[in-house]
This record gives structure tokens, sequence and C-alpha cells, in this order.
């Protein structure tokens, strides 16, 4: 049996279909549902909102184009900081594929301590580490999961591995799902080689090759039930002018699994009148809140040779904050520095000498997504608890001081306004004061918005992933994690995934 990928933008009529299951997203979760439903010999049919680019098409992609064609907003979605939280740039994939084709491929499993927490915490006794092993098993089977080998580690990540290891907390390789990475630093733009094996290389063309149809330029509107349970969805086709919703999309299922993110997902969720009662859909949602720190040396770095990310650091954790190696591609990079017309050309040609690492806060919570007053966009907000506001100067003055341990003349903080700051000036900047709106903060990872747990009153899904309020509406993306890692989550979104297709497929679909 053999599916296909159908271009929504391409069709000039209303499309209806009928199948077992349809499926919401593309992306992380979306795609490992699709292929492990329709393996199990499920008819399949996903509908994802954003275009379909093959991959030897967005290979050859300037940065500029992956930004319009493959990222949501062109990259620009934001979180609303409320009191004296930044404002959040929040970034997110829109294509088939989501935004598993735009990751640096950093792959973590759950850590020990944060699968404790949701089972003494949050009662989630059935996500043992026995439960999960063999899904995490199957997705890094799948993806390809493997080691960063030291020898590929940027001279930025190895700079930065002399300042840890001079205060004696050495960084540790990443792993990532890759296949003959030859280390060109432009993953989050797609990888230019097929290298990064992100699931429109894997999981999709299984589920197609299984017999699901994806439909592509496809914006799920509404989930739609009958005789009290979900019975399908209905949208619109993006076929208008300038990919404008023109022609409608419905589809007829037995089982609706929603993977269309941590910000879509609730939206969708709100939208269908689902999980009013308890409150919680579109709640808890979680950020990463990310920050990244830059070091100028005398010597040249070109960071962008090596492996996007290779190392990273757990020294902190007790502190909730987590140290991940990065790097952007020179042109985007320049566009990131302070000063403007000769002062900032005079630090765009110090290019070559600058070194860039990241932190991500391991958040409590504190967004909500609620739909926009006017349109159907989701309106954001997003409050730091106080601990996690007391975590970020504690996390960027560890990072500058890493840089001078690692021998570097300057730091640049991400802090708007604020000039690069020598080794001596660093106990003088007073970051405890700085005010929210004044960091320069981002987040790839949002999650936990329509978060799995043990009873409706605080929990949209139970522990399988069904909606407590709609028997046959499944979730099954970022938006179920019980609450944030700590660490990227791609592997634990679809490793949950994986366990919630399991359990999908004990359960008989209704007639
Ligand atoms: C730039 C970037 C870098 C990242 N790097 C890493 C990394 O190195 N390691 C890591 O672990 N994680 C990384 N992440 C995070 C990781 O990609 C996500 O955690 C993961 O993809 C989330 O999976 P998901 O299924 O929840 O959502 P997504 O993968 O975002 O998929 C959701 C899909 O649903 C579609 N959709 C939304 N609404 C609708 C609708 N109404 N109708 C139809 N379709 C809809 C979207 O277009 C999208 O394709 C990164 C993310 C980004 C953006």
């Amino acid at each position: 049996m053999t599916g296909s990928i159908l271009r929504g933008a391409d069709r000039n009529q209303d499309l209806e279909l009928d199948t077992d299951v349809v499926v919401v997203g593309s992306g992380a979760g979306g795609a490992v549902v699709a292929a492990e439903l329709a393996e199990a010999g499920q008819r399949v049919v996903v509908l994802e909102e954003g275009r379909h680019v093959p991959p030897e098409k967005y290979a050859q992609y300037r940065p500029s184009e992956s930004l319009r064609h493959l990222f949501r907003d062109a990259s620009l979605s934001f979180a609303l900081g409320v009191g004296d939280t930044p404002m959040i740039n929040v970034m997110m994939g829109r294509c088939v594929g989501g935004s598993s084709v735009l990751t640096g491929g950093v792959c973590f499993r759950v850590p020990g301590p944060v699968l404790r927490d949701w089972r003494d915490r949050r009662g989630l006794t059935e996500l043992s580490p026995e439960a999960l092993e063999p899904c995490f098993e199957a997705v890094e089977k799948a993806i390809h999961v493997e080691e960063v080998p030291v020898a590929m580690r940027s001279r930025s990540t190895a700079l930065f591995a002399e300042g840890c290891n001079r205060r004696g907390h050495p960084l540790k390789p990443i792993r990532r799902n890759t296949d003959g990475c030859e280390g060109c630093s432009r993953c989050n733009f797609g990888c230019p080689k097929g290298a990064k094996k992100s699931v429109d290389l894997n999981y999709l063309p299984r589920a197609v090759k299984a017999g699901a149809l994806i439909v592509s330029d496809s914006l799920v509107e509404r989930i739609t039930t009958r005789g009290g349970r979900a019975a399908g969805v209905t949208g619109r086709l993006l076929n208008g002018p300038e990919g404008r919703p023109r022609d409608r999309v419905t589809v007829h299922a037995r089982r609706v699994v929603v993977a269309a993110g941590a910000y879509h997902s609730p939206l969708l969720l709100l939208e269908s009148g689902v999980g009013k009662q308890s409150r919680q859909v579109g709640r808890n949602l979680t950020l990463h809140p990310g920050f990244r720190v830059m070091g100028r040396f005398d010597e040249e770095v070109r960071g962008w040779h090596g492996a996007l990310q290779s190392a990273f650091s757990d020294a902190y954790e007790a502190q909730r904050f987590t140290l991940v190696s990065l790097f952007v591609p020179p042109g985007v990079f320049a566009a990131t520095l302070p000063g403007i017309g000769p002062a900032h050309v005079a630090r765009a040609s110090q290019l070559p000498q600058l070194a860039i690492f990241g932190g991500i806060v391991h958040d409590e919570g504190g967004g909500t997504v609620r739909r926009a007053p006017a349109g159907r966009e989701p309106f954001v907000t997003y409050r730091m608890s106080k601990r996690d506001k007391e975590t970020v100067p504690r996390l960027l003055r560890t990072m500058a001081d890493l840089w001078f341990a690692a021998g570097a003349q300057e730091v640049v903080l991400p802090v708007l306004g604020m000039n690069p700051i020598g080794p001596d000036e660093l106990g003088r900047v007073n970051l405890d004061r700085i005010p929210g709106a004044r960091l320069e903060c981002s987040s790839q990872h949002p999650l936990g918005s329509c978060r799995m747990g043990t009873s409706p009153q605080d929990s949209v899904v139970d522990a399988d992933g069904q909606a407590w309020d709609l028997p046959e509406l499944y979730v099954a993306d970022g938006s179920v994690l019980p609450s944030s890692l700590g660490v990227n989550p791609q592997l634990t979104v679809m490793a949950m995934a994986t366990r919630i297709a399991w359990k999908m497929r004990e359960r008989p679909l209704p007639s």
C-alpha cells in the first residue's frame, strides 16, 4: 500500500475524506503517530497547515527563504512578557515536518529527576523509565541518534569547553539525529545535505509507504463531534490568493489526533469547545527561555566551521539552567550584533573572532495560550516565576565568567543597549537589576499547554494522551509534556508520541 502527499495549494475545489484516523500537524509528534498507526494497518490522513518543501529544495534555500517558507511567521512569533518578563521570540516550524526540519538535531532523553517529578508530584506512574525505554529506543533507531565526536566541535565550542575545564565543569558531548553531517552550521534553516534526520526523511515517508495521505496547505479550524466523541475535523485549504484560506477541507474519522504544537493544539481545542470545564487548555505553557552570550577573542574563531551543536553542560541544573552549544550562519549572526552604521560595521567585521554559547532556563511555566481577540491566531502571554527570574542573572554571569576563563577579550551579553564588557567589568555590572524589557530572549521549545495528568482538574489529557473531555480525541505533541525538561525536547516529544500511538493501537477503533 502506498499513500501520497497532496499539495492543498494546488487544488481548486473542496476536499472531503473519510478515514480511520486524522492527524492534525506533521511535526515531531504528528509524524510519529501517523507512521505508527499507518504501519499498524489503520487508514491515516495527516493535515498540515504548512507547505511541502522537499529536502532537495530547502537544501538550496538561503536563510531568508527558509524563514519565509519553513518557519511560522518568518520566525517572528512572540510570547508577550507580563510583569517584568522579557518579550520572548518563540520559533516554530510551519511546513511538512514541522519544527523537526529546523532543529539543531540535539537529542536528549527526558532527565531522570524530571521523570521522577512527573511520578511523585503529578502521579504519572505509567511514565516509568521501563515503560518509556522501548519508545525512546524505537525513536532513536528511526532518526539515527548518534554522539557528536569531539573532533566535530567548532572552535567556538572548543573555546567555551576550555573555560568550562578551567572552572572544573567539563562539557559533555551532545547526541543528535544525524548521519553524515559535514558541519556547515546551518541546521536551523533546513539541512543542506539531508544529514539531519528530521521526520520528513523518516517517519513521514514511512507513513506514506504504509498508505497514509498527507495534505499540505491545509489549516484545521475545528474538531467535529458525533455522539459525544471526536469524529473528524474541518478547515480550509490554503489555496486562495497568496496562500489565503479558500476551499473547505472536511475529514470524517473514527479517531482524531491533534499534534499542532504547543501554540496551536490548545487553540484548536479551545475553538472546538474542548476542555472548557477544567480551564486547563492553553495554560501551563513552558518555554525554556534561552539566552545567547558571545565572547570575542584575539584569535580567529570562525565558529561556523563544525557541528552547530555538539556539547552541553548540566553542571548548573541545581541552579535551574543548562548550557548548550550553538552557532548561526555568519549573515544571520551579523544581524544580531549591537551598534548602528559604522559602529555595527566595525562590530560585524569582528565576526571571525566571535564565539557563541547558549543557555536555557529550566522554567516553571507561566505561559498561557488564548485566541487573539481578532482573528484566529494564538495570543500568548508568559509571566516568569520569581525563581526563573532570579535564574537569569545567574545564567548570564556564569556564561560571561566561562568566556573570560577561556580567554575572551570581551563578552556581549543579550542585554539591549549594553556595550560589550571586559573581564574586569563583570563584577561591576549589576545584572540583577536589568529590566526584563532589555533582555534579548528566545525560545524554540514551547511545551505543556495541553498537559498530561491524572485528573481533569489539572490536566487536559490522561496518561494515554486522550482528552478528558472528549473520547477519541488524542493530543500527541509537545503540548502534552507535564512540565518543562531543562533540555531540548524533540526526542521526548517523539517518545511520548510513540507511547500514545502504541496505546491507541491497543484500543479498537470505534465503529
Ligand atoms: C529553530 C528550532 C530549533 C530547534 N532545535 C531543537 C533541537 O536541536 N533539539 C530539540 O530537541 N528540539 C529542538 N527544537 C524543538 C523541537 O523542534 C520541537 O520541540 C518539536 O518539533 C515539537 O514537536 P510538535 O509536534 O509539538 O510540534 P511541531 O514539530 O512544531 O509540529 C506542529 C505542526 O503542526 C502544524 N499546525 C499547527 N496548527 C495547525 C492547524 N491548525 N492545522 C494544520 N496544521 C497545523 C504546524 O504547521 C507544524 O508543522 C527546535 C525548534 C526550532 C523551531
